[in-house]
């Protein structure tokens, strides 16, 4: 027996001599919201489909509710769905496409009524009950097939990019609303995505997927703190890399020596072995920047060579005195520094993070 909600095992899709899907596994427990997030063409939609039973796969199973589903034909795997070719009936109404699935499951006018007029509200379409799709924005289309997926109260919710169609306020809107829904129906979810944002804002975990394989599997804090690989450091947030070899400093902790020989400390023990390649990796936000001269640990020097004001944040590019960039991320408005002005930067050794140059940290 499993309290998950959905178990993907070993699973692989080959079309022809590619492979799309690479022994993929992961699981999702009864309740939680867990997305694939990975950068287009890594096979997020291609396993969701199969767990939905629109693609078979070469290899490995499912099971839904601890019932194993890999040859059950779609309406038996007791699912719903979003998908991004979200087709409506194009001859029924808004409040018809919603209610379909209901009359079909014979329920009672005042009770399909009651469920078109919920799902409409959530989505934000109160008011659109009796346009045709034909009659909608490409977005609002797009919320009438989360509304007509809602409206069946599944307890397994899959959703590949349910909200890519829309613009960016509506996105962010429906994007907490779904979130609300979500935990208030206790729904299970299962979110396909390439946007990072919305990944980590939505998700109890998340699988991050790359060229078919499985990089990471973590909730969306460890995600961003601890990164695993290079690629999921990249892939979430903004990151520096400096390429150096790991160095063991006082107390047992890791240090990386610097092309320049610099050696910067870091605080979490890591199991890179003394001596390897590795990258030190530094989130632009997690430094500190100065034009006045500071000496000490962890201190790097270098020339601003671009500045740029987006609003609530200021980005720096530094030359590094030992000839790497590095990207810093500035909140504070008083302190704007012209390119060309020599600075500090500051990385404390809890924000350093120590990485093998294979991947694994
Ligand atoms: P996107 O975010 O762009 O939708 P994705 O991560 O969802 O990307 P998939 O659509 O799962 O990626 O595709 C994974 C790989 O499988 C891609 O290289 C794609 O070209 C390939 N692929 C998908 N469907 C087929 C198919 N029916 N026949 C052949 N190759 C396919």
């Amino acid at each position: 027996m499993s309290d998950d909600a959905i178990q993907v095992s070993g699973v692989v899709k080959r079309y022809g001599a590619a492979t799309a899907v690479d022994n993929v596994s992961f699981n999702v427990a009864q309740g939680e919201f867990v997305s694939l997030l990975g950068p287009s063409g890594c096979g997020k939609t291609t396993t969701l489909r199969m767990i939905a039973g629109f693609a078979e796969p070469t290899a490995g199973t499912f099971r839904v509710n601890d019932r194993d589903v890999t040859r059950l034909p779609p309406e038996k795997r007791e699912l719903g769905f979003v998908f991004q070719n979200y087709a409506l009936w194009p001859h029924m109404t808004v409040a018809e496409n919603v209610g379909f699935g209901l009359k079909l499951r014979k329920k009672s006018r005042a009770f399909i009524a009651d469920k078109i007029a919920e799902s409409l509200f959530v989505t934000g379409l109160s008011g659109y009950e009796d346009r045709l799709p034909r009659q909608l924005s490409g977005g609002q289309q797009q919320r009438v097939a989360l509304a007509r997926a809602l409206a069946l109260e599944p307890q397994v919710l899959l959703m590949d990019e349910p909200l890519s169609n829309l613009d960016r306020a509506l996105r962010v809107t429906m994007r907490r609303e779904l979130k609300e829904l979500q935990a208030r129906m206790k729904m299970t979810t299962l979110y396909v995505t390439h946007d990072q944002e919305e990944a980590l804002s939505l998700s109890n975990r998340v699988v991050i997927m790359n060229k078919g394989r499985v990089e990471q599997i973590a909730a969306p804090y460890e995600l961003y703190e601890n990164p695993a690989t290079s690629f999921v450091a990249d892939f979430v947030g903004i990151t520096n890399f400096l390429e150096g070899s790991a160095v063991g400093v006082d107390g047992g902790s890791m240090g990386v020596r610097l092309r320049s020989g610099q050696v910067l400390r870091a605080a979490a023990k890591t199991a890179v072995t003394p001596g390897a390649e590795v990258r030190a990796l530094i989130r632009p936000e997690r430094v500190t920047l100065t034009t006045t001269p500071i000496e000490g640990e962890n201190i790097l020097a270098g020339q601003l060579i671009l500045s740029e004001y987006f609003g609530a944040v200021l980005r720096y590019s530094v030359r590094l005195d030992g000839g790497e960039i590095l990207r810093a991320e500035v909140h504070n408005f008083d302190s704007f520094v012209e390119t060309g002005a020599k600075v500090w930067i500051c990385v404390l050794p809890q924000h350093l993070r120590v990485i093998s140059q294979e991947g694994q940290g």
